[in-house]
């Protein structure tokens, strides 16, 4: 059997691996205050998988031969399990569709093909018997990029790519790597680490996703204020499309038209599938550090990102929280270990802060991470903390920083701790020029706020900045409420669609690196506009008339 590993399905991350607030004294007041939720609640878990209400599989004898001839029947999987894993991606709407058993469709088989040719195989087959193929990656996406449609009456076949798993080559002397689709992120730096070579591309979701879920996505990384993000780390591509392979050539740059490299990234399946990529690959770093600031307000920090995005400072990260994200932070200072980023920010330093006049309610903690040289970090260190001092904030050191990197991919377990005690939690993310980016921030939180008045509900919005560029930059927010029990999502659409509606309203784009899949696409127009919009599903309609290829993503035809 293919052995590729996954993730719970119904949740985040590994099995056996769930949140505590145990350990986090000021946790569970927080939450009280935020979201009105007492963390003593008795949890209610998801249901069990054999209580789930799963379809049988609806596939012709034929077809199902054809595949097990493609790629052995040890990769052929039709267990409830399997198909249960690969039906939806992570997104809160996910969530609730599978812990309320709501999964009217799901996929019929899941192959797990050991090469390229393999792939075509299986595309041609599933596209010669009118069959929906749809490929996964580590099914971490949030947009709603995996789901099969409701109404879809087709035998739907879930690629999973978890056996092309392997750094192919490195020419050393361009930086470029070749890197299957299927790999997964920690996978990525282990072998290439191997070698002294780095990527540079984390996301939050490193742990569980793949360099071919980024590309369709168009992913962005912790560190892409250094690398750039998918798009720009992606130099080469190949692309498995029925009957035939598209191949776009590494190149450091080229004129050759519209760019076909960028016509794949973002595509979300719906061109074909992704067998290979080819990135820039850097050395490792001589030094890698990050370091934690606090700003006095909101305004000051944003100011300060701003001024570094244009500097001579070229930091890997700049992040800074709103107030309401720090008191976050702060409320999951650990009891026993003492390592917290409160900890880390002492009390003696915030009774200096108070008596220079700070309002400690509205402090901003940041991160700004560094790689390079000794010296190149010294300097850009120097830069930056002129630029943090003339915006009135202060160096907090390297202990906030340390702990954030070490607990990063942690936190998104919180969101299941929430769910089983009946609270939602999502995440939204834009990106707007400088000159938007503060009444796009004011106005998204009073939408917020706005629909948990109109629910009658005490909820949260939180927000951070990260991911700079010269003109703009990415507001991600993160926001919750306990929900009434009855009708969760359709109150979560109320919050969502307030929140996705400011960006487009004030000048941001629907999702800076979340993609559009279904949930986004509702913005899509009003995005790129009515003929942005007919070129993508003109592209679409071209090169899938059948609409084999994960129908109903990005555009909803
Ligand atoms: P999947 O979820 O499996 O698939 C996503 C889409 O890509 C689907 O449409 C699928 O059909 C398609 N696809 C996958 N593989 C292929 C292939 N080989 N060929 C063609 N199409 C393919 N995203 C970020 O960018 N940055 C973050 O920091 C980040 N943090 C996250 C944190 C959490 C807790 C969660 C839940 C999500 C986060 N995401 C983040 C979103 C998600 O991880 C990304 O969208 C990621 O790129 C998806 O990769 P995947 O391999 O899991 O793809």
């Amino acid at each position: 059997m293919a052995t590729v590993p996954h993730m719970k399905w119904w949740g985040w991350g590994v099995e056996g691996v769930s949140f505590h607030h145990e350990d986090k004294p000021k946790l569970a007041p927080f939450i009280q205050r935020a979201v009105d939720l007492d963390v003593n609640t008795p949890p209610v878990p998801p249901m069990k998988l054999e209580d789930l209400p799963i379809p049988t599989p609806t596939i012709s004898d034929e077809l199902l031969e054809e595949l097990t001839e493609a790629v052995g029947i040890d990769n052929v999987h039709s267990d409830d399990l399997d198909r249960i894993v690969h039906t939806y991606g992570k997104s809160l709407r996910d969530l609730l569709r599978l812990r309320a058993g709501d999964i009217p469709r799901i996929p019929d088989v899941v192959v797990y093909p050991g090469d390229e040719a393999e792939v075509q195989l299986v595309v041609d087959r599933a596209v010669a018997a009118n069959a929906v193929l749809i490929p996964f990656g580590g099914g971490s996406n949030i947009a709603g990029s995996l789901g099969p449609p409701p109404e879809e009456t087709r035998t739907i076949v879930s690629v999973d790519l978890g056996r092309l798993n392997r750094l192919l080559d490195i020419d050393t002397e361009s930086g470029l790597a070749r890197i299957q689709a299927g790999t997964l992120g920690p996978e990525i730096e282990r072998q290439l680490g191997e070698q002294g070579w780095t990527m540079g591309h984390f996301p939050d979701s490193f742990t569980h996703s793949t360099i071919g879920g980024w590309v369709a996505t168009r992913s962005s990384g912790m560190q892409s204020d250094k690398y750039g993000d998918i798009a720009d780390i992606t130099r080469g591509l190949r692309v498995v499309m029925p009957g035939k392979v598209l191949i776009s050539r590494p190149l450091p740059s080229t004129s050759t038209g519209p760019s076909v490299r960028e016509m794949i990234l973002g595509s979300e399946g719906r061109l074909g599938v992704i067998t290979e990529v080819t990135v820039q690959a850097h050395r490792i770093p001589e030094q890698r550090l990050i370091l934690g600031y606090l700003f006095p307000s909101w305004e000051a920090g944003l100011a300060a990102m701003q001024e570094i995005s244009t500097s001579d400072a070229h930091p890997s990260i700049t992040r800074v929280s709103d107030s309401r994200e720090t008191e976050f932070s702060f409320a999951t200072r650990k009891k026993s270990s003492g390592i917290s980023i409160s900890s880390l920010v002492s009390k003696g330093l915030m009774k200096v802060l108070e008596r220079r006049g700070w309002d400690l309610d509205a402090v901003c903690l940041s991160f700004i991470g560094y790689e390079g040289g000794t010296k190149h970090v010294r300097r850009q260190k120097a830069i930056v903390k002129d630029i943090v001092g003339k915006h009135g904030g202060i160096v907090v050191g390297k202990g906030p920083g340390q702990l954030y990197d070490q607990k990063k991919f942690d936190t998104p377990y919180i969101r299941d701790f929430l769910l089983d005690r009946g609270a939602a939690g999502d995440v939204s993310e834009t990106a707007a020029p400088w000159s938007k980016l503060k009444p796009l921030y004011d106005n998204t939180v009073a939408a917020a706020n706005k629909a948990y008045a109109q629910l009658g509900v005490t909820g949260w919005i939180m927000c951070h900045l990260s991911h700079s560029y010269h003109s703009g930059a990415c507001l991600y927010f993160t926001f919750a409420f306990r929900h009434d029990g009855v009708d969760p999502l359709s109150q979560y659409d109320l919050v969502k669609s307030a929140i996705q509606q400011s960006f487009v309203d004030c000048g941001g784009t629907l999702s800076h690196h979340h993609a559009v899949g279904t949930e986004h696409a509702a913005w899509l127009e009003q995005d790129i506009s009515a003929p942005g919009v007919h070129m993508i599903d003109g592209l679409f309609a071209a090169m899938d008339p059948g609409q084999n290829l994960n129908p109903g993503k990005i555009v909803a035809k």
